[in-house]
């Protein structure tokens, strides 16, 4: 029988987790702080930062909003990170991505202080993961992980096949399955023969965004499934990247979309953003 890995459950055994050590941080006079900044009108964009705020707020997290109009200049910007950057109250900041034209993107995710880097995309961070030292971990590729450790999977010694290779999801979820012992295949567009390195995971992450392009029958008998992949076909139903039903059929384990590894994503948020409070009171000792 295939074990389907509830990412809802798990995000809520985690959330409720992250509730605990914010109310042992308030009887320590801290509340942890997230800055979400906005910029613009992009209606996905204003879902995600809404789903973010119901989600600090539910744990007990202050969340301070900017919201910006989408003409807002990148020294404008720049000038509101820098303010956060100072602010004692905050304790990760994210700018929600993408931003508009006149912005440039890289120039703000660097302007963030690593230290409240709640995203985990400064270079400074990036770095931290490429040595195994990390301090700020991307939330999706880190949500993976603790899925994985969630439900009692190992991967000392697998072969961990990851298709994508984008630094938000691929490129990070590799070098956390190396830390972890694995052995890792990053394969991507260019990639010769996807179904036969497909075949050859243990531990499969899909991470491409195109919907059910991994064929059910490419999986090994017994692999594990994790599918990152969100993709709308039609109007509202929405499918991973991984054929599932088919998929199913031959994996051990499998993350369903929805409700695999979405859940995950705003909870390591909340973690990331409590974290670094805890980090400022060590700190202070
Ligand atoms: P990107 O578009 O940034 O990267 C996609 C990757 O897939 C690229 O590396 C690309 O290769 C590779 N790729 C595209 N087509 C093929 C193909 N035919 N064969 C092999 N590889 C291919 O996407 P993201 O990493 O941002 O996101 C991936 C998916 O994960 C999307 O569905 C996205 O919606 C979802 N997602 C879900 C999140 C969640 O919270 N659950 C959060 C973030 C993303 P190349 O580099 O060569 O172009």
């Amino acid at each position: 029988m295939t074990q389907i890995i509830d990412g809802k459950a798990i995000a809520a055994k985690i959330r409720s987790e992250i509730a605990n050590d914010v109310k042992t941080l308030a009887s320590r006079g801290i509340q942890p702080g997230l800055a979400v900044v906005l910029v613009g009108e992009d209606p996905a964009s204003k879902v995600y930062v809404s789903m973010k705020e119901k989600a600090c707020q539910a744990v007990g997290i202050f969340s301070d909003e900017h919201k910006l109009p989408a003409e807002t200049s990148e020294a404008e910007l720049l000038a509101l990170i820098d303010k956060l950057n100072h602010d004692p109250r905050i304790h990760g900041i994210l700018v929600q991505l993408p931003l508009p034209k006149q912005i440039d993107t890289e120039k703000v995710l660097e302007a963030i202080s690593p230290s409240k880097d709640a995203d985990g995309f400064h270079p400074y961070n990036v770095g931290r993961l490429m040595i195994g030292k990390p301090l700020f971990q991307p939330c999706t590729p880190y949500g993976v992980m603790i899925m994985l450790k969630e439900t009692g999977i190992d991967l000392k010694g697998k072969e961990v096949v990851v298709v994508g290779r984008s630094n938000i999801v691929g490129k990070p979820v590799a070098l956390m399955c190396l830390q972890q012992h694995a052995t890792v295949t990053i394969c991507h567009s260019r990639t010769r023969d996807l179904a036969a390195k497909v075949g050859q995971a243990d531990i499969l992450i899909a991470a491409v965004g195109v919907p059910e392009m991994i064929k059910g029958a490419w999986i090994k008998p017994g692999a594990v499934v994790i599918d990152v992949g969100v993709n709308r076909v039609g109007d509202k139903k929405l499918v991973g990247d991984v054929e599932y039903a088919a998929a199913c059929e031959r994996a051990s384990a499998i993350t369903p979309v929805p409700g695999g590894v979405g859940p995950m994503t705003i909870t390591m948020l909340l973690y990331n953003t409590v974290e670094s409070a805890k980090r400022t009171v060590h700190s202070e000792k």
